[in-house]
């Protein structure tokens, strides 16, 4: 049985409770996990608060050699790992074994950035009464860290998020999904290997609400860093504000992809393809609302349907599958549900929409108005391409920002100028010309507006989210 990890030791929940993890394509439970209790959570949040004093005190160089042996011994384990997280998630075998690789790479990268980060020191001489002083700021860790992951890319995510806050001097502890905590708890074995001390990077497992809520309403957190559903991020905020813990929420999107008259069509729906059988549509930042401009839009769907029609859904463990599963069957009877409601308002199914246990089918929705609510707040978590016509620029801006989700954004077009104008009035965290909403590179600060979220995640700018300044005045040292 898989255990959490506590003061770097493999632990079993005080009470003995567990969980089952399943393979969802499958239906067979796979592993079993603790499922922790509140004592559990105080007393990984007790062990790492302790742990960080010492965490902090050590050069940052130290850190960056011990979570680069982490990179070292992670890299003979990709295989391994990857094949966990395709058969907890139902990820293609692919998709999850790059997944794996990229923990090493982007890791190794933050490590290099981390060398690079500085502080500032102020011109003397330029405000009157300062004349002598050296003021200088340098950046400070918050303390301790919860890092809430999602089930989509947990190895993605899990590691933007501790690669940043352990390289500063934070300790983390992470609470996986309760669906695929299997790979994490894998990658966070290493880090003991590696000989990073025990207490600075924990896990918990367990179900969200209660262990969540213990994490993020603790004031022996000092930062709830969460990616997951605007609903969860909402409930965390709260929690946080209570002891006003920094926060960083990386939230849900409902994301436009706009294709104008003028646009290369097969390459865009290349794009749509790839950003909606990827993780099986199960993608925060996936392109979710299909803008078409009207005089283009039947050729579109013609060609969105007949290529969805080619995709192979099968196991996700057999290489020639396109597309696996969701995570449960009760995630592909949530998009049932979502596609019969868009039905009952008058769209038209035109491939797909339905279901086989979790495996939801590649599907194509037609005659999608803009006043349906899959065109405003509906965030569909699955392989669902929804068309919605539109007649001019003003219309696609508009359609795009009638949503509370502000994630990221897609135009696609010839005309530059036009693209960059109608991504300059997106109300988005990015907007992608040419390319689907997927195109992510590790440095570029990533994140939402209005319900998407608040901070920015990326190499560029999570060490500024993880840390605090501190300013550092040295009176008449110059004089
Ligand atoms: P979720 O909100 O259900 O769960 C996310 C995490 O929060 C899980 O670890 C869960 O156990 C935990 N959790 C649940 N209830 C909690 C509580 N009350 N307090 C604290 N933690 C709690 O989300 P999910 O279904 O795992 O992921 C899908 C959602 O995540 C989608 O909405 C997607 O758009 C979003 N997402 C956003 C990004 C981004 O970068 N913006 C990236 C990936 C996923």
């Amino acid at each position: 049985m898989a255990k959490m990890i506590i003061n770097g030791v493999p632990t079993d929940a005080a009470n003995g409770a567990v969980m089952d993890i399943y393979n969802p394509a499958t239906g067979e439970v796979i592993d079993q996990v603790p499922d922790a209790t509140k004592e559990d959570v105080e007393r990984a949040i007790a062990i790492a608060n302790a742990a960080q004093v010492e965490w902090a005190a050590l050069p940052g160089w130290k850190r960056a050699e011990l979570l680069t042996k982490v990179v070292e011994i992670a890299r003979g384990r990709i295989d391994e790992i990857g094949t966990l997280l395709c058969k907890e998630t139902g990820k293609v075998i692919a998709e999850a074994i790059g997944e794996a690789a990229e923990f090493c790479d982007l890791l190794q990268e933050y490590i290099e950035a981390y060398k690079h980060l500085k502080g500032t020191l102020f011109e003397n001489g330029i405000e009157k009464g300062m004349d002598g002083n050296l003021i200088m700021t340098v950046h400070m860790p918050v303390g301790v860290s919860a890092c809430i992951v999602p089930f989509n890319y947990p190895i993605l995510l899990y590691c933007h998020k501790i690669s940043s806050t352990l390289l500063v001097g934070n300790t983390a502890i992470v609470k996986p999904s309760e669906y695929n905590p299997l790979a994490l708890i894998k990658l966070t074995e290493i880090f003991k290997e590696a000989g990073v001390p025990d207490g600075v990077l924990q896990l918990v497992t367990g179900k969200g609400a209660p262990i969540g809520e213990w994490l993020t309403q603790s004031e022996g957190i000092k930062m709830i860093n969460f990616t997951g559903s605007t609903a969860t991020g909402t409930k965390v905020y709260n929690s946080g504000s209570k002891h006003l813990a920094h926060v960083s929420l990386e939230m849900g999107g409902n994301d436009a992809f706009i294709v104008f008259e003028d646009a290369d069509i097969d390459q865009a729906v290349e794009e749509v393809v790839l950003g909606r059988i990827t993780t099986s549509g199960q993608i925060c930042i996936g392109s979710k609302r299909i803008l078409v401009q009207n005089s283009i839009r039947e050729e579109f769907a013609k060609k969105l349907t007949d290529r969805f029609s080619r995709v192979k859904q099968g196991d996700p463990i057999d290489p020639s599958s396109e597309i696996g599963c969701l995570i449960t069957e009760e995630a592909a009877k949530k998009v049932q549900k979502q596609i019969d409601e868009t039905v009952a308002q008058g769209a038209k199914i035109a491939i797909g929409g339905t279901h086989k246990g979790a495996f939801y089918a590649p599907t194509v929705l037609v005659d999608v108005t803009k006043d349906m609510d899959i065109a405003k707040d509906m965030e569909v978590f699955g392989p669902v391409a929804p068309i919605i016509g539109f007649e001019d620029e003003k219309e696609a801006v508009e359609i795009a920002n009638q949503t509370n989700y502000g994630l990221g954004g897609a135009v696609f077009s010839k005309d530059y100028k036009r693209a960059i104008r109608v991504a300059n009035r997106m109300i988005t965290g990015s907007v992608n010309i040419n390319a689907s909403t997927l195109c992510r590179s590790h440095e570029m600060p990533f994140g939402g507006c209005k319900n998407s979220g608040i901070g920015r995640e990326g190499i560029s700018s999570s060490f500024e989210e993880v840390t605090q300044k501190k300013v550092i005045l040295l009176r008449n040292i110059l004089a």
